[in-house]
């Protein structure tokens, strides 16, 4: 006990003393107290991050793998934490505002947590709380009163800043380790942020085979162009009018195993992965070829390729002078497929026009599903309007037909004409001739076919009577 009445750690060490006068032993007493202050000081700084004070994540897997160790059959619940959309504030509102934000949330994040919970800042705007003996329904309110604390605005250099968190929550079992679980965490975090911010999902193995299957495509991918086993199908585009036949290109992977996959099976992950610019370039290159063989049989015959948003950039108008200039193909029989949401940046704008002097039509894809506004479609300056699918299914109802007259009116006054796609009945396409549609396009004609199937659809189309087929 110290003077002052507190306790003190203290280091004895006894030398004995011998002399003349003196038979004993020397006790040297040191007070530890401010040694120890400064090395819990250092053992804190190397084990927390200076920012939050939270564990940083060696420290928290040191403390995870413990619980594990030592409480082997305890429930214990990992909770994944990522920011959504924290890298475009950090980006925008400087890295000093983020920081400020990162302290915040840490803070949130605490109070959300029960007693026995332990809290990690992860790396950037990633956390992880470990929930001993926690059942999933004492986590899912962990979560839930998350979500609850990132309701309120933050308010950062008098900007508010709006941040949700996506979370994704793993259960430990009897053979749990930490880095296991911190991977299956952060698998269903990816998953709740794929399925709308702000929202938490629970690991299961059915999201494992998910990953897995995703990372198999990905990885397969990777092989497909020099392997040559992407196919274009074209599927025909029917004017009503003037009895032209154009062939929109579509993607096909004839993939070693698993069949042929169609677009929605593999081109999100092509994205992911940066390689839906590579393969745009073979489908040019292929679309472009197959314009000139198809002009010879049938001449006039117009092929629409699709490009992604990644797409549009200046590289794209080299690669179709190249193109152009390897096949022979001609502009005009060339359509670039583009969306609306794929044009809203200058370059995207300047590229189209790019290609429309070069002699190639734009046209407006799914029309009618992103933020479409009719009044854009002068500034737009493209050459044709594809409307959705889901406008197809509006043909059933007087407020359905009116809205597609509406917009098939509009088009017509800034001459523009209107592709429907997804025609699958004759109803449909006759209620579509009253509505002075210019273009269909949809299994009633054809599905995706390869493109040796596509003589053969011609001949009978003609044979069979084109005038039957279109209702004219
Ligand atoms: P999209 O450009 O809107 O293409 C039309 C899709 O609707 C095609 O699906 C086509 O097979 C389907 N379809 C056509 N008529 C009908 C019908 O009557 N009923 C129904 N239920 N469906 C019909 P697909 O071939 O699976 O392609 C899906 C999407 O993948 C395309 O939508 C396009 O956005 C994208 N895509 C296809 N090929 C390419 C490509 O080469 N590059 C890029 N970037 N995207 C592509
Ligand atoms: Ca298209
Ligand atoms: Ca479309």
């Amino acid at each position: 006990m110290k003077a002052d009445g507190t306790d003190a750690r203290v280091h004895l060490s006894f030398a004995p003393v011998k002399s003349a006068t003196i038979n004993g032993e020397l006790v040297v007493v040191t007070d530890l107290t401010a040694r120890n202050q400064g090395r819990n000081a250092l053992v804190h700084a190397a084990t927390h991050d200076p920012l939050t004070g939270l564990p940083t994540r060696t420290e928290f897997h040191r403390q995870v793998s413990r619980m594990l160790e030592v409480h082997p059959g305890r429930p214990l619940a990992l909770l994944f934490v990522d920011l959504d959309g924290f890298k475009l504030v950090n980006d925008t509102a400087g890295h000093v505002a983020g920081d400020v934000l990162l302290a915040a949330t840490a803070d949130r994040l605490n109070r959300s947590l029960r007693d026995t919970d332990l809290l990690a800042r992860m790396g950037g705007d990633e956390f992880a709380i470990a929930c001993t003996g926690a059942t999933l329904d004492d986590v899912l309110e962990v979560a839930r009163r998350i979500a609850e604390s990132m309701k309120q605005p933050l308010l950062v250099n008098e900007r508010q800043h709006f941040l949700t968190a996506s979370i994704g929550i793993a259960v430990s079992d009897a053979t749990s380790t930490c880095e296991g679980m911190l991977i299956e965490a952060d698998l269903a975090m990816l998953a709740a942020k794929a399925a709308g911010r702000g929202t938490a999902a629970v690991f299961d193995q059915k999201l494992r085979s998910t990953v897995a299957k995703r990372a198999a495509i990905e990885h397969d991918l990777h092989v497909a162009i020099a392997r040559r086993e992407f196919e274009l199908y074209y599927q025909p585009i029917v004017g009503l009018n003037n009895k032209a036949v154009h062939f929109e290109a579509l993607l096909r992977w004839n993939h070693p195993t698993r069949g042929v996959l169609a677009p929605a099976e593999f081109l999100s992950v092509a994205e992911e992965a940066g390689l839906i610019v590579p393969i745009g370039s073979w489908v040019l290159r292929e679309a472009a070829a197959c314009s000139v063989r198809l002009n010879r049989s049938h001449p006039g015959t117009r092929v629409a390729f699709n490009l992604a948003t990644q797409q549009l950039t200046g590289a794209l108008i080299a690669e179709v002078e190249a193109v152009l200039a390897e096949t022979g193909a001609e502009p005009h029989h060339l359509i670039a497929e583009v969306t609306e949401s794929g044009l809203t940046t200058k370059e995207a704008g300047l590229v189209t026009r790019r290609l429309q002097q070069m002699g190639l039509a734009i046209s407006i894809d799914d029309f009618g599903t992103g933020h479409s506004s009719l009044g854009r479609l002068r500034e737009l300056d493209v050459d044709a309007l594809k409307l959705d699918r889901c406008f197809v299914n509006e043909l059933g109802s007087r407020h359905g037909r009116r809205m597609i007259a509406a917009i098939i009116q509009l088009a017509r006054a800034v001459d523009l004409p209107v592709v429907v796609e997804g025609v699958e009945t004759t109803e449909q396409l006759t209620l579509l001739r009253e509505l002075d549609c210019d273009y269909v396009q949809g299994y009633l004609f054809a599905r995706p076919m390869p493109e040796t199937h596509v003589a053969d659809w011609f001949s009978r189309m003609f044979v069979g009577g084109f005038a039957g087929r279109t209702g004219g």
